[in-house]
């Protein structure tokens, strides 16, 4: 990628090629996409659930179809594996598909009891769409990952105005020309292109919401512009993600779990494995394990390649950085070391003895390495998983122990006894905590992101105490002050025995 000043140059990673030349669209052209999504979202409300879930139908239909055509774009921008291209595509259609199916019952009006006070009302809530949605995505998924946002925004009755990474504009443009074919009189999803000033030009449009993907730094300038305008923001950010094998673990399926999760799309994974935490009395064989399928794969562009390159460039440094100071500060590398850090490719790397406060254990990588970590207990592993600042995802391999481990984990989403299946749930909300960020896509919770909930009440008759009125009397304040100490007054009499902690919630 190249800034020509008025054009973008997509390039081919592994090659350096030029595979696509795009406009660098500044603060003008931005506000007028958000104007013509502004139209588009008031047709698209009306529609209603019925019609969005067709429209989104259709849309499904064309993304299936065209799989490998999008499939060839991804794997030209990002230099990953056709076939990993087609696996992130199929994921978000799968997503895609739920979000048709579950938009109405998740978000359609709903009745609430209005409790005995309120008795005489009839009470419902339903959720709204926004308006217009600002999506601003990374380069690592570029399907996938901006499709939480888009494919939930766009159910839940928002127009959507897309910022994809300088790396991977094309991606972005396929996608909106793809849902144009379907719905071609309405701005429904419009992809702008440009680098990081066209995503902050996105964060000060009329938008209604900003949902951002990408590293936590980046974040926290675009909350910064999102609060000029009191945009609400949905962070989806970077993360360190740990995963815990246990004494009774199956150790063979851990390591390949690990090697998996550490190494697929060359490490460039928000929910990748980056640190393993290891029980001592398994630690030696699953390193075994794992350095025998480390050295059985490698990045290139040769047909046997698993990985590709490292889609940005100046990622290369980083890895060499942690890998350098690990080293250096005692580390052993099992597999690969300084070694396997080309120019644009990285070899899988397996780090040992690297110690806690080192910034392979501390920061995000993003690349195919990971640290291995001899523990003496689980509550050892979990101290240490949880020390960091990310929290996003995490794993857990233990035969008896799965649950109750996974619940100790502080990250917004663990898999039991494989990697990143959270992912692929599409009931399954997907988002972090702390440095990973706040806010969820994907599930329930994914879509009710992308509106606002709406109270009303009715009232269906007459109070038989009416408390908003002047006209109340000093007898009907006495009633009420009966009322409330019959429904609420045993509250306040203490328990006979102290509150004990849950068993599950100890430690
Ligand atoms: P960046 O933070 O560098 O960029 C993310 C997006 O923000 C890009 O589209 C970028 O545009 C844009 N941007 C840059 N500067 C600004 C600005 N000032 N205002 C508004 N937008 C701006 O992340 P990467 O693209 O490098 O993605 C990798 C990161 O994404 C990793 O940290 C990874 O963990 C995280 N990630 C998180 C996921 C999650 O769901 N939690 C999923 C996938 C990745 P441009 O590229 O043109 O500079």
């Amino acid at each position: 990628m190249t800034d020509a000043t008025d054009k973008l140059e997509s390039l081919n990673p592994a090659t350096g090629d030029v595979v696509g030349v795009h406009a660098v669209d500044d603060a003008a052209a931005v506000d007028a996409a958000v104007a013509r999504a502004r139209e588009a979202a008031g047709w698209w409300a009306g529609l209603g659930f019925d019609g969005r879930k067709q429209v989104l139908g259709q849309w499904r239909g064309v993304l299936t179809r065209r799989m490998a055509q999008l499939a060839d774009v991804v794997h030209q921008e990002t230099g990953k594996p056709h076939a990993d291209a087609q696996l992130e595509i199929g994921l978000a259609i799968d997503h895609l598909a739920w979000v048709g199916s579950h938009a109405e019952k998740v978000l359609g009006r709903r009745r609430v009891s209005p409790g005995l006070l309120l008795a005489n009302q009839a009470a419902s809530v339903e959720y709204l769409p926004l308006g217009v949605v600002g999506v601003i995505g990374p380069w690592n998924y570029p399907v996938f990952t901006p499709m939480g946002s888009i494919a939930y925004a766009l159910g839940a009755g928002n127009a959507v105005v897309f910022k994809p990474s300088e790396l991977t504009p094309g991606v972005g443009v396929w996608l909106a020309d793809s849902l144009r074919e379907v719905v071609p009189d309405h701005a429904l999803l419009q992809t702008v292109t440009g680098f990081g000033e066209t995503g902050a030009a996105l964060c000060r449009a009329a938008i209604d919401k900003l949902a951002f993907t990408g590293s936590t730094a980046t974040a926290k300038k675009v909350m910064a512009t999102c609060a000029e305008r009191l945009t609400p923001v949905l962070i989806e950010a970077g993360g360190k993600d740990a995963l815990l094998v246990d004494e009774d673990a199956d150790v063979t399926a851990a390591a390949d779990a690990a090697a998996w999760g550490a190494f697929s799309n060359a490490g460039q994974t928000c929910i990748g494995v980056e640190r393993v935490y290891v029980h001592d009395r398994v630690h030696d064989r699953f390193v075994d394990e794992l350095t025998r399928r480390a050295r059985s794969i490698h990045a290139g562009v040769d047909a046997d390649a698993k990985l590709g390159p490292m889609t940005m460039p100046s990622q290369v440094d980083v890895v060499r950085r942690h890998v350098d100071d690990a080293l250096a500060r005692g580390g052993r590398a099992v597999v690969g070391g300084e070694d396997a850090i080309g120019e644009r490719f990285v070899q899988p790397t397996v780090l040992v003895d690297v110690p806690e406060d080192s910034l392979a254990v501390t920061q995000e990588t993003f690349g195919p390495t990971l640290t291995v970590t001899r523990v003496r207990d689980m509550d050892e592993a979990v101290e240490l998983a949880n020390a960091g600042r990310y929290g996003l995802g995490s794993a857990v391999f233990s035969d008896k122990r799965g649950a109750e481990l996974a619940r100790r984990l502080r990250s917004g989403m663990t898999a039991v006894n494989s990697v990143i299946a959270f992912a692929a749930v599409p009931g399954l909300p997907f988002g972090g905590v702390g440095d990973s960020g706040f806010g969820r896509i994907h599930g329930p919770d994914g879509l009710r992101e992308f509106t606002y909930a709406k109270a009303v009440t009715r009232q269906r008759f007459k109070p038989v105490l009416n408390l908003t009125t002047f006209d109340r009397t000093p007898e009907q304040d006495t009633m009420f002050a009966t009322l409330l100490t019959a429904l609420h007054g045993r509250a306040t009499q203490l328990p006979k025995r102290p509150l004990r902690m849950r068993r599950d919630a100890r430690r």
